[in-house]
């Protein structure tokens, strides 16, 4: 399995070029780049997020604070005064980034749930419904940044695939096939689980009909 580094490094670089092509070809403006890049980024060190101890839980976690700070203000700042904003926004930052980390490493004691394509897709599709919803993001855009979620977290699937193959002796490694998986096979029931969230998160998410223009798109970047 590769480190925190090599995944973090190479998913950015997958994302930065994906988000050049992208941009190149008018999909979206210099700011989108960036959040293109670094939703890539992530998805590159989402697998691992349940190896307790492990850095991406933390700056994951780092992230989604800074990130539900933002959306809590967007939505509260036409209720509250800027003084009570400060202190909402403080108070969502420690309980995302400590209490609900905290909450996340106590309950996933089964290493490996995250470690699969349905992980990505449910974290795709939260990732598109908050863009949209939180976020105020055309429809488009915010597949894209759901796809560039997925993206990233199928790179670090391949990552660990790839580092399972001895290349000079070229034979597999015996964990060869463990990482590249549809989900954990060994507990189901978290499947289950998470396809029952994936549909909760329907009515949330924009229309369809934009995320085939996505694949539309998408398609000519590739000749
Ligand atoms: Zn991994």
């Amino acid at each position: 399995m590769a480190n925190f580094r090599t995944h973090l490094i190479v998913a950015a670089l997958g994302g930065a070029i994906t988000a050049g092509l992208g941009w190149h070809a008018g999909f979206w403006s210099w700011p989108e780049m960036a959040s293109i890049t670094g939703l890539t980024s992530l998805g590159g060190i989402l697998p691992d997020i349940d190896a307790d101890q492990s850095r991406s839980i933390r700056l994951i976690f780092t992230l989604f604070a800074v990130l539900a700070v933002i959306a809590s203000v967007i939505i509260l700042q036409p209720l509250l005064s800027p003084s009570y904003l400060v202190a909402t926004g403080g108070g969502v930052y420690v309980a995302v980034r400590y209490v609900a980390s905290a909450v996340f490493k106590r309950f996933t004691i089964h290493r490996g749930i995250w470690h699969s394509l349905l992980a990505g897709l449910l974290g795709s599709f939260a990732i598109t419904a908050l863009s949209y919803r939180g976020f105020d993001q055309p429809a488009v855009q915010a597949w894209y940044q759901g796809a560039a979620l997925l993206l990233g977290v199928l790179i670090h699937l391949l990552l660990d695939e790839c580092y399972s193959i001895d290349l000079v002796g070229s034979r597999l490694k015996r964990s060869f096939g463990t990482a590249f998986k549809l989900f954990d096979y060994k507990t189901p029931a978290t499947a289950v689980m998470m396809i029952v969230v994936m549909a909760s998160l329907m009515p949330w998410l924009p229309p369809w009909q934009a995320l085939f223009t996505v694949a539309h798109q998408a398609k000519t970047l590739w000749p």
